[in-house]
This record gives structure tokens, sequence and C-alpha cells, in this order.
């Protein structure tokens, strides 16, 4: 539903209508669209009133006309809604770390969890993760598997019921594995409307494990219905934070982020989808940035930090938006990093500027039998045609296509390729400037 506030964004920012009137426009869009996300009615007018006040009232900077500095408004108070310019602090302050979910069935504790040994994992830590949910059979297996997939320790009890026991039994294990984050995952298995007995099974842990961090899971299509179950387990914990799954598959998120939010509870990650690497540190200006197609860069360099050549990636990216050109070579490591990250669309989506962009969906579509030609084709070209594509003529592409066993069609369509993203990066890296003029941090 959020997905609608980019069209509206480019409609606004190529609009012909006068200000005033555009604005309004705008305004009763951005409130229908909001109110279809399950936002709350009594934040949605706030946000509006204080989005026309500064509409009307704020000039804008030189070279900045009204509408686009209407769009950072809008930016900034979406941001607000949201949660306003907090970063959580994700890394722990002490090690061991213990963390402890907590959240009703289905919620996604499980998955999370796992999710979370991998996020930190991947920043350098050595996470362990305990199943003290004894409720359900099949728990211990799915987070057992979940764990062999990662490849983090695991500890848990097939046997046992007395899920307070393991949690603390494992805990000491894994510290004795020499863990530094240990991620408990419990049964939760009381239905939604059982919050107290929710919080008190959360309490009888606790006391004996003593985590460093509770972390409740909420489910992002309880749309604002999440107000009240964060707002008292913000206030039953002072060290809670919150994670909001299933942002990809419901319409409600934003009535679930912005109640959470309005908790003033910490959100530290939401999650956007089924695979473990599908969960992101919450940052709302971030967040805000991307639904409005203003782009995410730096969700962007973290994703790309994940992977092993990652340093490369990065600072050839850094380069090509700071220069604004991209080379062969480039594009031969992002197809290499494509492999592993997914399809191009969703990389696409982070690239600041690009969202914003009328993107043939077909030009993006990049098969893996045709990542695998390119990076055969990019293989056979000489140094010179690598640095300066341009000389690359019929005779030469006739030799590329034999050398890489492909065919001419197939070489000027990576030609083609290239010429898009060159297109791109100077469109990224106009934006950049112009929104940094504007204050918008990507
Ligand atoms: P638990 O009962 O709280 O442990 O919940 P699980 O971790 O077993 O998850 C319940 C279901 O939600 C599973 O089918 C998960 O794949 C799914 N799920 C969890 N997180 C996400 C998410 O961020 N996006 C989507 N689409 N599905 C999710
Ligand atoms: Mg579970």
């Amino acid at each position: 539903v959020l997905d609608s506030l980019k069209k509206l964004v480019v409609d606004f920012l190529r609009g012909k209508d006068p200000y005033e009137v555009a604005v309004e426009n705008f305004i009763k869009e951005l409130q229908k669209t909001l109110l279809r996300a399950d936002v709350n009615v009594k934040l949605v007018l706030q946000l509006t009133n204080s989005i026309r006040e500064r509409a009307l009232k704020e000039k804008p900077p030189p070279l900045v006309s009204r509408n686009e500095w209407f769009i950072k408004i809008v930016y900034d108070e979406l941001s607000n809604l949201f949660g306003g310019d907090v970063k959580p602090q994700v890394f722990p302050q002490k090690t061991p770390y213990i963390i402890m979910l907590v959240g009703v069935q289905g919620s996604g504790k499980t998955t999370t969890a796992a999710k979370i040994a991998y996020f930190y994992k991947r920043y350098g830590y050595r996470p362990c993760l305990v199943c003290a949910d004894t409720y359900r059979p099949a728990a211990y297996d799915q987070l057992s598997q979940l764990s062999k997939q990662i490849d983090v320790p695991f500890c848990g009890e097939q046997k046992s019921t007395d899920a307070v026991n393991i949690a603390k039994k494992c805990t000491e294990w894994c510290i004795n594995q020499n863990s530094n984050i240990v991620i408990i995952d419990t049964a939760g298995r009381h239905g939604y409307g059982e919050e107290e007995a929710l919080l008190k099974e959360m309490q009888e842990i606790a006391k004996s494990v003593n985590p460093d961090e509770i972390m409740m899971i909420l489910d992002a299509s309880m749309g604002q219905k999440a107000y009240e179950l964060a707002l008292r387990f913000h206030s039953a914990t002072p060290i809670g934070s919150i994670t909001i799954t299933k942002l990809d598959g419901t319409a409600k998120g934003g009535g679930a982020l912005s109640a959470v939010a309005a908790t003033k509870a910490i959100i530290k990650f939401i999650g956007v989808g089924e695979k473990i690497p599908e969960i992101e540190v919450f940052e709302p200006r971030r967040f805000v940035g991307r639904l409005l197609g203003l782009g995410d860069i730096s969700t962007l360099i973290e994703k790309l930090k994940s992977i092993e050549h990652s340093e490369e990636v990065e600072k050839r990216f850094a380069k090509a938006l700071s220069t604004g050109k991209i080379t062969l070579a480039d594009i031969y490591l992002q197809l290499q990093t494509m492999r592993k990250l997914g399809p191009l669309a969703k990389i696409v989506q982070l690239i600041p500027g690009l969202s914003m962009m009328p993107i043939d969906d077909k030009q993006m579509k990049i098969t893996e039998e045709k990542m695998r030609k390119w990076l055969a084709i990019i293989d056979s070209m000489t140094y010179e045609e690598l640095r300066n594509p341009s000389i690359i003529d019929k005779n030469r592409m006739v030799k590329i296509a034999i050398g890489s066993g492909t065919t001419i069609e197939d070489v000027k369509e990576l030609l083609k390729y290239y010429e898009l993203v060159n297109t791109m990066i100077k469109n990224i890296k106009r934006r950049k400037t112009l929104f940094k003029k504007f204050g918008i941090d990507l």
C-alpha cells in the first residue's frame, strides 16, 4: 500500500498544477494511503497538519524548487511518524550478550532468531541459538535446522518440558562454547489478546537467565493493534526492543510501525521476507527515504558488506557514484554479487534515485543464464576493451563472442545493459548532489 507513495512523489514533482493546489492534492492522497495502511487517524491528521503548515510557510533554499522542498518536508514529517531520527543500537555494549525473543505463536520468533544470528555472524560475532520452546514438538527441529543452515551452534533439549531450565542450561553451554551472543527462542504459545500471560512467562524465563535484552516479535499484519501490545511491553521491561516481522506480506505495515513508534519503544529490526538474510536494521529516515523512492544507499552498502569480495565492490561502487562513471569491470563484480544477493530488481530499489526512474522491468530482469553468459563475455575481453567499451566494433564483437562461446547478440545486449547502468549511475550522482542540498542523508 505504501508503495504508492513513490508514484505520488513522481507525479508531484512532474505536475503542472499551482503549488497550493498540488500540495492539497498530495496531502489528500497521502492521507488516503496512510489510512489504507492502517495508520491511526489521529496520527495521520497530526502529520498532514504539520506538513501543510510547513509547506505554506517555509521558503526553499536557493536552487531548490518549491515542489522539491515540499518532498523534503514530507520526508521529514513521515520520518517522525515512524520514529524520527533514531538509529537503534544493534551492536552490544558488552559480551556475552543474551537476547531473549518473546511474542505470540506465529509472529516469527524462530525465523527471527535465525535471522538475527546470521546478521551478527556477518559482523564477526559468534552467535549461539537456544530453543526454549518446549510447547511445540517441531520447534526444536525447526531451529536446529535453521542453525545448521547458517552454521551457528545450537542448544536445546527434545525430551524436557522445562523451558526455564533449558534456557538456563543452554545459555551456560553457549557461553562455554565461546559464543558472545546468545539468542533464546521461546514458545509464546498464547493467542492474541493474552498479552498478560505472555508477559508473565517472559518474566519467569527472564528471571532465570537474566537476559541483556528482551526482544518482542510483532507481526506487521496486526496493524495499529500493535500499539497496545507494544506499550505494555515497553512499560513492562526497561531492556526491551521490538522487531516487526512480515512487512513484506501485509498492507498494514505502516500501521504497525507508526503505532509502535508512537509508544517510543525501540524498533530494532524489521523482517522483510521469509529468507534468513531478509532482515534490516530499522532506521526511520532510511525507511521513509525508500518509501518515497529516494532510495537507500546505506542499506545497499550494508548488503554488499555481507558478501566475500565486499570491500572491492563497495570501493568500486562508491567510486562509480562519486565519478558518475562505471566500468565493465564494475559490472562484472556487480553480476557476481547479484548471483549471491538475488534479483537486481530488489537491489535496484535500494539505490537512490533509481526507484524514481521509470525502469523497464524486462530490461532489468537478468536470468541466471544471462549472467553466466555476460560474465564469460567480460572474461574474454581485452583490457583495452574493458577500459573503453566504445571501441568494440563489429569485428571485436565477433572475436569476443567466439572467445566466450556466445553470440554477437549476447555481446550487444551486455553492452546495452552497460549503457543503461551507466546512465543510472549518472542520474544517481545528480540526485545525490541534489539531496545533499536538502540535508537528506542517503
Ligand atoms: P514463531 O511461531 O513465532 O516462532 O514463528 P515462525 O518463526 O515459525 O514463523 C511463522 C511464519 O512466519 C513462518 O512461515 C515464517 O516463514 C513466516 N515469517 C517470519 N518472518 C517473516 C517475514 O519477515 N516475512 C514473511 N513473509 N514471512 C515471515
Ligand atoms: Mg517458534
